[in-house]
């Protein structure tokens, strides 16, 4: 079988790495890929980048792959699964139509609050229709969100009325662009947050290992908000009471509802969730993909051909029932490692040091923000240089979450660049 993974991050390096490891499969292309995709047996990249639908499905019908998996959200929000699919080519994710989930907090609140699936209350509103006393209205602090895709960065908590106003009038204004042409008002939410993923098939529901990230950049859930600077699976907190009340309440409801609406799913599903501290999962948002970086922990852990996880939820009729996920025992966690003034502007083209001698250790070393640079030598991998903000993820396994950690930081510590930072404490709640 020949692969296609769409995407260029650490997810998708996760992905690919994990693909190529199927005895069915003889090739994986990674488009674009990283560095990591690059130096990773039986993938090669391709230059086409992860939102030219008409270049991915011209190389894909030229190729004849088999099987096409989506990591971003952006594509499948443009609707790469409709125009493969009218093409005759299997394409794991969501439709157009089902990815508004991710694709429109507007779209997502009127859809959890019609199918009466727990989530914090909420107005919409446009320029046209905005009203400054519903924010003064409102408890303190409140929330405001870009509706469209904002890249993790278009949600702002704000401790005073005034600083929602300007925030929603910023958003109205096109501080956002086109995604915040509709902002959402959200009353704030306390509690503990969790990630829960599944594989979705129409009505059949998949869920993979539990897992947890850390969204904020510095030690004890700090600093400003990344799109993720380490993660780890299972997450302790997730027991199989609460995970088989998120499945009651949340996973079930939404996939019944996607079907009632006209609009079933298949694909990932991710749900960000606020666990109050009666237990109830409220919904603060929905990803149409894998998060990023629990991928990274979460296939290490996948024992289970994922090829045939995904087939068996394009198969439709209830294929994905009848398939299972064994998952490693042990524990999987993974550190980020960011480039120095992320999630500001950052430096790029700095020369990675220590993946030779990491990639000998135990564990593994996913890229991210990479390309090849110039140089290697005999019996040398070439030279990789920074090429975004989150560049490396480093994951450790053990029979515990602290042993985990201590492989990964032990793989952190190898490696070395210009002002490279990272969190020291990246799985510190499940540990204590
Ligand atoms: P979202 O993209 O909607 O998940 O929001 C990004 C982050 O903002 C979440 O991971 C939460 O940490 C925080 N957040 C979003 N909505 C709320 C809310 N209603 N109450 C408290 N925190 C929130």
């Amino acid at each position: 079988m020949k692969i296609l993974i769409v995407g260029g991050g650490g997810r998708e390096h996760a992905l690919a790495w994990k693909c190529a490891q199927s005895p069915r499969v003889d090739r994986v292309f990674a488009a674009p890929g990283n560095a990591g995709t690059a130096q990773e047996p039986n993938v090669c990249n391709i230059d086409i980048a992860a939102d030219d639908t008409e270049a991915l499905l011209e190389f894909a019908a030229r190729e004849d792959i088999d099987l096409t998996i989506i990591g971003p959200e952006g594509p499948l929000v443009a609707g790469i699964v409709d125009r493969f699919t009218a093409a005759g080519r299997a394409c794991f994710g969501p439709t157009r139509a089902a990815a508004r989930l991710e694709g429109s907090k507007a779209f997502t609140k009127e859809f959890l609050q019609r199918h009466r699936i727990p989530t914090a209350a909420s107005a919409a509103f446009t320029a046209a229709t905005f009203d400054p006393d519903y924010i003064r209205a409102q408890r303190l602090p409140v929330v405001v969100k870009a509706d469209g895709l904002a890249a993790g960065k278009g949600v702002i908590i704000c401790a005073t009325h005034e600083a929602a106003i300007t925030a929603a009038q910023d958003m109205l204004g096109g501080s956002f662009g086109a995604a915040g042409c509709t902002v959402v008002i959200e009353e704030f939410l306390s509690g503990e947050e969790v990630s829960f993923i599944v594989m979705v098939s129409d009505q059949s529901v998949l869920p993979l290992a539990t897992s947890q990230d850390h969204k904020r950049r510095d030690d004890g859930d700090q600093g400003p908000n990344t799109g993720g600077m380490g993660a780890y699976s299972p997450a302790p907190l997730v027991t199989p009471e609460l995970r088989a009340r998120i499945m009651r309440e949340v996973i079930e409801p939404t996939v019944r509802g996607l079907r009632a609406d006209g609009t079933p799913y298949t694909g990932f599903l991710y749900a960000g969730l606020m666990i109050a501290a009666d237990g109830t999962p409220n919904v603060l948002e929905f990803n149409c993909r894998l998060g990023d970086p629990e991928t990274q922990p979460i296939l290490m852990r996948l024992q289970s051909d994922l090829i045939d996880l995904c087939e068996a939820a394009l198969a439709g009729a209830g294929a994905l029932d009848r398939v299972e996920a064994r998952w490693d025992s042990r524990a999987a966690l993974g550190v980020v490692m960011a480039a120095g003034g992320y999630p500001d502007a950052y430096r790029k083209g700095d020369v990675i040091a220590g993946l030779d001698a990491a990639a000998r250790m135990p564990g593994k070393v996913f890229h991210a923000g990479t390309r090849t640079g110039a140089g290697g030598g005999a019996g040398h991998l070439p030279t990789v240089v920074t090429a975004g903000g989150r560049v490396l993820c480093a994951v450790g396994m053990g029979d515990t979450i602290a042993a985990a950690q201590a492989q990964a930081y032990d793989l952190v510590q190898t490696i070395h660049w210009n002002l490279v930072q990272y969190r020291r404490d990246i799985g510190y709640r499940a540990i204590a």
